[in-house]
């Protein structure tokens, strides 16, 4: 659903105008996130070059898309979340930590000269640390 712009700034204020899951302040550029995701089918187009991409089409759980579900959040966690379920971007999340010590010799090399500290922490989003 398009918001206007009131339910925009209703749903930008949700958390004191700060991204529903990292809890950075959201500057003008931010996202309206579905929490239970819409996930929008996705349709083949053929660009004029001839090389293909996904169009999103139609939300396959239309249900989903109401302003009760919408959650303010910055560029870089709505575009992490995608269509997954808060706690399989949660898991996904937790699993970086991994990926970066399998695949990224820079952030090894940090590790080993201690700029970077592995926690173990666990996932928890900035909204659930909040009371309203
Ligand atoms: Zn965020």
């Amino acid at each position: 659903m398009r918001l206007k712009k009131l339910e925009r700034e209703q749903v930008r204020m949700k958390y004191g105008g700060r991204c529903t899951y990292c809890g950075i302040e959201l500057g003008g550029r931010w996202h309206a996130d579905h929490l239970e995701p819409v996930t929008r089918e996705l349709i083949p187009k053929q660009n004029a070059n001839g090389t293909w991409r996904l169009d999103a089409g139609k939300p396959l759980r239309p249900e989903n898309d109401h302003i009760g579900n919408m959650m303010p959040a910055c560029a870089p966690c709505n575009i992490s979340k995608g269509s997954q379920s808060l706690e399989v971007w949660r898991t996904w999340i937790a699993r970086h930590v991994n990926s970066l010590n399998l695949y990224h010799p820079i952030y090894r090399l940090a590790k080993a000269y201690g700029l970077v500290v592995e926690t173990a922490a666990p996932v928890v989003f900035y909204f659930e640390t909040v009371t309203l």
